[in-house]
């Protein structure tokens, strides 16, 4: 980390060092990326850094690319939220602005038409001059039609311009939420929905239960076939799972390699049967390589599942379901365990 109150060269030299180090070339990219793991105000960047290092003894241009990717270009969908959002701001101070003109306006054509009539009935017997009104009063009617017409389209437009804009920031927003890789909800949107879910579930006293799906022994895959066939069985994995859920269920990439589903409805029978579900379809996915066809073997996954009780938070909830998935790991792997047999003696034996 830097000590502060270096000088700007200081720190480059500083960043520059740290990537040398790291032995990663000093692309602009690169560059930013580190500086913001050293300058220690993305602690989530630095943490990232450090379990890539862990996982691969060090941070390969891929991993780099990736954490540049989920930690500083959400800066620049930030910036585009903004972007959206002025825009839309302008255009409603626009629409008010000409309201309130053509407010001013009408304002102006009502006292117009008062006084002429004023005037129509004052001279009834003078037949040349009712003329003249009369051409007066349909002019002010035909200004305000022209003007209402004006206001009518003005308002369309804007109206067109308004949902477009709305799309956009809708657009954004789902993007901001999604794992870039697997196309899943990522861990930000799995945090409000277990947040939400949770608290439909009290209130409409409704069961609500939770799945916690870890790949198994994938270290040593990704070692074997490297980085990014790992990442192909990463979206094969969450292609499996998203076709075993509901609309109303979120599927989220928690982590690394490990996904969450939130089942709201389901007691933990339901959610036990399809964990099951889950764990035999991706166990029967045979793999090939893309470029050499060659056999890759099985991928298995283990799983906890949870259900939601009266006194839970969202942590107790988790940590419950994350204590069966790591009892699966540790009773062999390729297993689903559940609260239930967790806590009976019989089913817990060989859990690590
Ligand atoms: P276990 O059965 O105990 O879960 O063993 P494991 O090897 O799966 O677990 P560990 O936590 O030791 O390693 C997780 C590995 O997941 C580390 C890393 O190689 C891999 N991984 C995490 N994220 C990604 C990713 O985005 N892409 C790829 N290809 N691999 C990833
Ligand atoms: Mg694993
Ligand atoms: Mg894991």
């Amino acid at each position: 980390m830097f000590g502060g109150g270096e000088s700007t060269h200081k720190l480059a030299i500083i960043v520059l060092e740290s990537l040398k180090r790291a032995g990663l070339p000093a692309t602009p990219r690169n560059y930013e990326l580190w500086f913001a793991h050293l300058d220690g105000r993305h602690p989530s960047l630095t943490r990232d850094i450090e379990i890539a290092t862990d996982a691969f003894g060090k941070v390969t241009q891929a991993n780099a690319d990736a954490l540049y990717r989920a930690h500083l270009q959400r800066a620049d969908l930030t910036s585009n939220v903004v972007d959206v959002i002025t825009r839309m701001n302008a255009e409603v101070a626009d629409l008010s602005e000409l309201v309130e003109s053509a407010g001013e306006n009408a304002t102006g054509n009502s006292k117009t038409l008062g006084g002429l009539s004023e005037q129509l009935r004052q001279s009834t017997e003078d037949y040349p001059a009712v003329g003249a009104l009369l051409e007066s009063v349909v002019k002010v009617a035909k200004n305000m039609h022209t003007q209402n017409e004006k206001l009518e389209s003005r308002l369309a437009e804007s109206a067109d311009e308004i949902t477009t804009l709305q799309r956009s920031v809708e657009f954004i927003e789902a993007e901001a939420m999604k794992d870039p890789l697997t196309g899943v909800a990522n861990r930000a949107r799995f945090d409000r929905a277990i947040y939400l879910c949770m608290a439909d579930a009290k209130a409409a006293d409704n069961p609500l239960s939770l799945l916690l799906a870890d790949i198994d022994h994938f270290k040593g895959f990704n070692d074997q076939w490297g980085h990014q066939t790992g990442d192909q069985v990463l979206r094969l994995v969450a292609e499996v799972m998203a076709g075993n859920v509901r609309n109303s269920d979120t599927l989220a990439r928690y982590g690394g390699e490990e996904f969450a589903i939130l089942l709201p409805g389901a007691k933990l029978e339901n959610a036990v049967e399809l964990a099951e579900r889950i764990r035999s379809a991706v166990e029967g996915r045979r793999l090939k390589k893309r470029t050499t066809d060659q056999d890759l073997g099985a991928i298995t996954m283990s799983i906890g599942v949870a259900e939601m009780r009266d006194v839970d938070s969202a942590d107790s909830l988790i940590a419950r379901a994350d204590e069966c998935l790591y009892a699966a790991k540790g009773a062999g792997r390729n297993q689903v365990v559940d609260e239930q047999s967790l806590g009976a003696p019989a089913t817990s034996s060989g859990a690590a």
